[in-house]
This record gives C-alpha cells, sequence and structure tokens, in this order.
C-alpha cells in the first residue's frame, strides 16, 4: 500500500544587516579584504574585551520586525551559544534564545491554492562567526565576518513543498532588499538559509522526524535539496526504517544531501545569559520610528501598479524584482505619466542594453526617457524613429528632443508634405502602379516601403496610408499615369 505523504517544512534564513559598524565593535562589516584586517580585541575574542551592542543594528532589526508584522519584546536577551569551532575565537557566539527581540510575525506567499500566510516564529539578533578556508596547506582562519551583524528569521513549519519554501524565500528575500535591511547576495552569504524538513501521512496531526538542511545558497538549490529530502525521507519510511535527525548537507553538484553531524539539540550549546550585556531594553518609541520608516512593499507596489496604473501582473513583477528598477521608473512616472509606455521602453529597450545596477550611471535617464516617450504620445516621432532616437540617447547622452531637432526627425504630419511624397513615389514607380491599377493589391506594401525609405521613416504612418489610399482610389486625384 502506497501512502500519501505530506510534507512540513520551516526555514530559518540568515539575513547580514547593511550597517557599516560590526554588532558589538567599531570595526567596518564590509565583505572581504584583506584577512583579519577588520578585527580588533572585542571581534577576536580576545580576553577582557567587552561588547558594546549597536542601536544601529537594533533600529534594522526592528525595521524587518515591522515589515514581517512581528511583536517587538521591550526587553530582550542576549545569550551565549556555545560550540568549538576555529573561526569562533570567543568559543561562543552571541545570540538571542530563550528572549528573542521579534515574535509571532507572518509573511503572505502565493501558493498553487491562492495566497497563504506563513508564520514568523521568531526573529533574533545574532552575530556571525568568521571564515575558515580550506587550502592544501591546511586550515586558515579570517576573521573579518566574526561579529558581523545578523538576523535569523525562523519561520513556523507552515510550508508543504518546496515551491511554496522557494516563494516563501523568494518573498522575504525581496523584502529585506526593498526596506534596505540587507543586499541580499547569496553568493558572499548575507542571506542564507537552512532548511528543517520532515513527512507525515497526509492528514496526520503528528509530526515526522525532521532533518536539518544546511548549505543551501540558491533558491535553485533550495528547491532541489528540498525535493531530494521529501523523496528520500519517503523512501526510507516505505523501507520500514525511521528517518535520522540529523543535520545534512546539500551537495549541489551530486544533486543529493549527505549526513553532516548528528542530533543536536539545545542543551548541547549550554545556552545562558550573556553577563557582559544588559538585557535589550526598546520603548514604543523606536518601535515607531521602524514602522513609520517603511517604504512600500512590493507586494503592495504590484497591487498598485495592476490597479492603479493598469499595467499586467506580469509587467509588475519584473519593475518590483528590484528596488531600483522601482525607483527609476517612479521618477520616469512624475515626468510623464504613460505607465505603459515608459514600462516597455525601460524593460524591454533600456534593459535589453544595461543591467538594473547600471541604470543609475547609464546615459539615459528617467527624465529623458519619459521625454521620449512623450514625443511618441504627442506625435513628434514615431515609434520607429523613437528607437533612432534611444540609440542616439544612449550614445550621446543628449536629451530626446535635442536629438530630434539636430537630426531633423521630427515627424511629418503636414498633409500637403505626405502628399507631395506619395505622388513622388507614385510617379516614380510607373510599372509597379499600372501593376496595381490591373488588380496587384500588394503592390501598395511596396509603395509604402518606397515612401518611408525616401523619406527616411519621419511620415506619419497613419497620416501616410491615408494619402496612400486616397491617392490609389480609382476615383479622382489620381497622379498623371501618362
Ligand atoms: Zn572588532
Amino acid at each position: 500500500m502506497s501512502l500519501t505523504w505530506e510534507a512540513v517544512i520551516g526555514l530559518e534564513v540568515h539575513c547580514q544587516l547593511l550597517v557599516p559598524q560590526k554588532l558589538f565593535c567599531g570595526c567596518p562589516t564590509t565583505f572581504g579584504g584583506v584577512p583579519n584586517a577588520r578585527t580588533c580585541p572585542v571581534c577576536l575574542g580576545l580576553p577582557g574585551a567587552l561588547p558594546v551592542l549597536s542601536r544601529e543594528a537594533v533600529a534594522c532589526a526592528l525595521r524587518v520586525g515591522a515589515a514581517l508584522e512581528c511583536v517587538t519584546r521591550a526587553t530582550s536577551i542576549f545569550a551565549r551559544k556555545h560550540y568549538f569551532y576555529p573561526d569562533l575565537p570567543k568559543g561562543y557566539q552571541i545570540t538571542q534564545y530563550e528572549a528573542p527581540l521579534l515574535e509571532f510575525g507572518g509573511l503572505d506567499i502565493d501558493t498553487a491554492t491562492g495566497v497563504r500566510r506563513i508564520g514568523i516564529r521568531r526573529i533574533h539578533m545574532e552575530e556571525d562567526a568568521g571564515k575558515s578556508i580550506h587550502t592544501d596547506a591546511g586550515t586558515l582562519v579570517d576573521l573579518n565576518r566574526a561579529g558581523v551583524p545578523l538576523v535569523e528569521i525562523v519561520s513556523d513549519p507552515d510550508l508543504r513543498s518546496a515551491d511554496e519554501a522557494v516563494a516563501y524565500l523568494k518573498a522575504l528575500h525581496e523584502i529585506v532588499r526593498f526596506i534596505g535591511v540587507c543586499d541580499g547576495n547569496m553568493e558572499e552569504g548575507s542571506f542564507r538559509c537552512d532548511a528543517n524538513v520532515s513527512i507525515r501521512p497526509a492528514g496526520s496531526p503528528v509530526l515526522g522526524t525532521r532533518t536539518e538542511l544546511k548549505n543551501l545558497n540558491t533558491f535553485k538549490g533550495v528547491h532541489r535539496a528540498i525535493e531530494y529530502e521529501i523523496a528520500r525521507h519517503a523512501h526510507v519510511l516505505e523501507e520500514g526504517g525511521a528517518v535520522v535527525q540529523e543535520t545534512r548537507l546539500w551537495d549541489d553538484a551530486a544533486g543529493r544531501t549527505r549526513a553532516m553531524r548528528g542530533k543536536e539539540d539545545a542543551h548541547d550549546y549550554r545556552y545562558f545569559p550573556e553577563p557582559d550585556l544588559p538585557p535589550l531594553r526598546v520603548d514604543a518609541d523606536e518601535i515607531a520610528a521602524a514602522r513609520a520608516s517603511l517604504p512600500p512593499l512590493p507586494a503592495e507596489i504590484r497591487r498598485r501598479y495592476v490597479e492603479e496604473l493598469g499595467l499586467t501582473a506580469y509587467d509588475a513583477g519584473v519593475l518590483t524584482s528590484e528596488p531600483a528598477l522601482v525607483r527609476w521608473y517612479e521618477t520616469a512616472l512624475t515626468h510623464h505619466r504613460n505607465a505603459k509606455g515608459l514600462c516597455n521602453w525601460l524593460t524591454t529597450e533600456l534593459l535589453g542594453r544595461v543591467a538594473v545596477g547600471e541604470l543609475e550611471t547609464c546615459p539615459v535617464t528617467p527624465a529623458g526617457l519619459a521625454e521620449l516617450v512623450a514625443l511618441i504620445d504627442d506625435g513628434t516621432i514615431s515609434g520607429k524613429i523613437a528607437k533612432t532616437v534611444f540609440d542616439g540617447m544612449f550614445e550621446s547622452g543628449e536629451s530626446p528632443g535635442t536629438l530630434v531637432e539636430t537630426r531633423g526627425l521630427r515627424q511629418v504630419t503636414d498633409t500637403a508634405a505626405i502628399e507631395a511624397a506619395v505622388r513622388e513615389v507614385l510617379e516614380a514607380n510607373p510599372t509597379q502602379l499600372a501593376q496595381f491599377r490591373a488588380g496587384k493589391v500588394t503592390v501598395r506594401g511596396f509603395f509604402v516601403g518606397q515612401i518611408m525609405r525616401r523619406t527616411g521613416g519621419t511620415l506619419n504612418p497613419a497620416r501616410v496610408n491615408e494619402v496612400l489610399d486616397r491617392l490609389l482610389a480609382p476615383t479622382d486625384n489620381r497622379p498623371d499615369e501618362s
């Protein structure tokens, strides 16, 4: 008999806070650098050095809590979490255990069955460890990262599939970047995730034995690792075995997880309150300030783009993929309110040439693109000429208005001028005109092409069509066919 299994997944996300200094000392948090150059007695864990909490990091954590609708503890406690590792010089990590700063929040995600709220169990502050670098000559230790401020965001075990886990992770990744608390760089480890996975017979209220997956540093990796682990649990149980509670490492190249270390419970860490730090007290003003400082969140922006600007859900999704893109787009909108036109030019033409990160330094500015779209909208240039103008803007950084004037690209809408051009082409091609008159209507396309070519595409296409139809009509106004 084959059972239907239900997966139960919870994610723990470590998020590096975008603040200039470490959590308990003044050392810079910049990534990389000469190994061990960004250290001091505090983050080196030298005896007698005392930690001083960064209030800037606390303010940053409070913003995360506000965005995820958490309850803030007025008094939270830092604790020592003991374990021995070469890149942890003190022999313990300062974190929060029994009394975390933030709890009981939630995050809405889109799932196959609609929007679902995933509970956030807790968000606590902690310091990062250093880095061990394994070489042929031995293991080296770099403590530049030691003491860098993190928040760990722990979800409730509300996720039911790899798809849902990735949807949650992406939503979270988007939020921390939009509110400016984390750069979200997964490669450099500023946003990293562990997954707790278990399965149980569908409908059962009892939780199965879980395994914890580490080393998940891409969305794709998270998805594959969870799928793999669900299938592995099902296989073990269906063979009559038992899942072992353990930490497993995802091997992306091999496409499998492998056991890393055995069961680890909280008591192994011998947590106790950090005696060198007073309890962290946060007042109502700080919580209110965090809430007030939040910009609109991406889900809200998407809803507004669809409902108020009339964009498609797809376009709204593309525009909100990066905070920088939203800023650029909204600046352009203040100059010319054609939401769809600006979106098209930005996402297809401009982003076809530059990456989002290069927008700020790109010669095409939001005001410039808005001016270009306005010139199309008021009929000064055609969509086709606009591409030539856009090329010019990109190359010279000049404004579209200047380019249109200096290069003579202004669209001709004057009927007399258009008629003259059309007549000229008809007269220059008597053979084709005779063919048209004899019933070969496809020749009309040839005339349009000739007219546009001779005038460099500057004639208003709709007017050209009108005039051409009139001159080709078997009544008056025919050009002389002799
Ligand atoms: Zn330091």
